[in-house]
């Protein structure tokens, strides 16, 4: 299910960022559109044109965003959970552009207020207030004067190819502000589905509420939620308009409308007020995240001891701003018929270099399923050397493993070698392999890039990590977000294995990205009994998912065979996963 989310803003504002981290980290396929006001936001969903939306209610330093509850209570929304984020304000300017040199400042007046402290260093520099953090960031950019700097996050660097010239510039690094993520009352039911994944104690129930303008009015409110033993985790007020000393109260109190004794309590408040608007409940905090969630796998460890901030990434990240772990700092997960690659198991790909026979592949099927392969590989197209090796079956290849996949109840991969045959790949198989020779065939990348198909895509043969980026961004900027990155091995000096291996490709992809990485170790050393160290090691130093080469009769295949897996080998491998953690 791919849903739509609208925002305040452009790309790269904190609300755009915000929104991107929490529906990653929830593993929700999603489209987002940044729109002009508030309003905008919350008529999107009312009339359809979004399924979920993002306002802001609360801000560390200037309080409460009251059009965000109101909008929320004049539209009878739905709050679906609250997102509280630390606004992570970066100067940023065009590359080149240096601290002194700095003339004007362009951001969000919010965000001016919350960095005075640093400006008041940048001697003679002028400030000036900007729609958003992110149209800031885009106008400096767009200018180009090295003179002009904005206040943005950092994700807006990499949107926008602009250079830090400051972090940590907010007067105090406490600088949080809650969103309520919300959708309307007639969602579909996948829509609903997104909250209440909290027990109702653990979560928070928002209301509006007035009083009479008589001694001892609010107490005798705030008597109704004491008495039930409920806790008020925000109280703030505010003249009513046009009504002289009538106040209005902004309330946030623990636990569920759903719950007896906060109804009971409600019921009680009412009879206080002039007007009581339930605006809902919700879930909180870091707790929103997917039934059953928790961290992916090999959550990233802080990076240094004692270090706050993720590491900034390299200036090449211009090139690949959609792959950039920024763009969605919770990870991506990939569903794969009912496998998620990039969640919390390390998943297993097994199967032959080739496709040869039937018996072959439902042989192999049988087994490495039995034995705990998530996914079975094939190769029907086979880019060889020399033309005169075995080149595949073709198509019947791909009928082979596909009916094999079935047979065995997983999901199939299986490389894809040029555009023409992308779309029957695409209907046929699971999961579409770029092979290392073809990384960066730019026209077959466009062309997965334009399908909905899961792809995997193999580092070339002597491609830096950066070119494997900007190389999975041409897929992910036609469209499709499901992209895996593929470690088999590079070109070096060294002859004793058939290429090197590169395990440190993976902390650098894990920090660099969001897309999930996966192991080749079968590629990446060529020889069968060093392959199950390395599956060893590809597990520990943190891959989502490895992908080697098993075959029923090694010295018999038409590839690879010096590399074939073995029945036995495979399932030692896998006792051997079983006890990495
Ligand atoms: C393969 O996986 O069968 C293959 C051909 O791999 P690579 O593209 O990494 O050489
Ligand atoms: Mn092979």
């Amino acid at each position: 299910m791919t849903i739509t989310a609208a925002y305040q803003g452009i790309e790269g504002a904190h609300s755009d960022v915000a929104l991107a981290s929490h529906l990653g980290a929830m593993g929700v396929d999603h489209v987002r559109t940044g729109l002009g006001t508030f309003r905008q936001v919350a008529t999107a969903v009312i009339a359809g044109r979004a399924d979920v939306g993002l306002l802001p209610v609360d801000n560390a330093i200037a309080g409460t965003v009251r059009d965000g509850y109101d909008l929320l209570a004049q539209f009878d929304l739905v709050p679906i959970c609250e997102i509280e984020w630390r606004m992570d304000h970066r100067l940023l300017a065009v590359p080149g552009a240096e601290l002194s040199g700095v003339r004007e400042v362009f951001a969000h007046p919010l965000a001016l207020a919350e960095c005075g402290r640093f400006l008041g260093t940048l001697a003679g520099a002028r400030v000036i207030p900007s729609v958003d953090t992110g149209v800031a960031a885009r106008d400096v950019a767009a200018w180009g004067d090295p003179a002009r700097a904005a206040i943005a996050p950092p994700e807006a660097a990499a949107i926008y190819g602009l250079v830090e010239l400051a972090r940590n510039v907010a007067d105090h690094p406490e600088n949080y502000t809650r969103f309520v993520l919300f959708r309307s009352p007639e969602s579909r039911p996948e829509v609903q589905a997104l909250g209440g994944r909290l027990p109702p104690a653990r979560r928070k129930t928002s209301l509006l509420f007035a009083t009479r303008h008589e001694q001892g009015a609010l107490a005798r409110c705030l008597g109704s939620l004491a008495e039930a033993g409920i806790n008020l985790a925000k109280l703030e007020s505010r003249p009513k308009l046009g009504k002289a000393w009538e106040y209005l109260f902004y309330v946030d109190i623990e636990g569920d409308v759903t719950e007896p004794r906060i109804g009971a309590a409600l019921g009680k408040l009412r009879e206080q007020t002039t007007s009581l608007h339930v605006i809902g409940s919700y879930d909180v905090g870091a707790a929103s995240l997917p039934a059953g969630g928790g961290e992916p796998r090999c959550a990233l460890p802080p990076v240094a001891a004692g270090a706050s901030e993720p590491p900034a990434l390299p200036s090449s990240a211009k090139n690949w701003p959609k792959a950039a772990r920024t763009a969605r700092p919770g990870g991506t997960r990939i569903p794969i018929g009912s496998v998620l690659v990039g969640g919390e198991d390390f998943i297993v790909i097994a199967g032959p270099c080739s496709v040869e026979s039937r018996e072959q592949m439902m042989a192999t099927a049988r087994r490495v399923v039995a034995g705990g392969a998530h996914l079975l590989r094939g190769g029907a197209f086979k880019p060889r050397t020399s033309p005169y090796a075995f080149q595949g079956l073709g198509w019947e290849g791909v009928a082979l493993l596909a009916e094999a996949g079935r047979a065995a109840g997983v999901p199939v991969v299986s490389e894809v070698m040029s555009p023409e045959q992308v779309e029957r790949m695409a209907r046929e198989v699971d999961f579409l392999q770029i092979g290392a020779r073809n990384m960066q065939n730019f026209d077959l990348l466009k062309a997965v890039g334009r399908t909905d198909r899961p792809v995997m895509l193999k580092r070339g043969l002597s491609a830096s990590l950066d070119e494997l980026l900007a190389a999975a961004e041409y897929v992910l900027a036609e469209g499709n977000p499901h992209v895996a990155l593929c470690e088999r091995g590079i070109r070096t000096f060294e002859t004793a294995t058939r290429n090197t291996l590169d395990l440190s490709a993976v902390p650098v992809l894990r920090e660099r990205t969001h897309l999930p990485v996966i192991v080749d170790p079968s590629h990446g050393v060529g020889v069968r009994r060093w392959i199950r160290p390395l599956c060893r090691a590809a597990k520990a130093v943190g891959a989502h998912a490895i992908m080697i080469e098993v075959h029923p009769n090694p010295p018999e295949a038409k590839s690879d065979a010096e590399q074939a897996l073995t029945f036995d080998d495979f399932e030692a491998i896998m006792d051997d996963l079983s006890k990495i953690p």
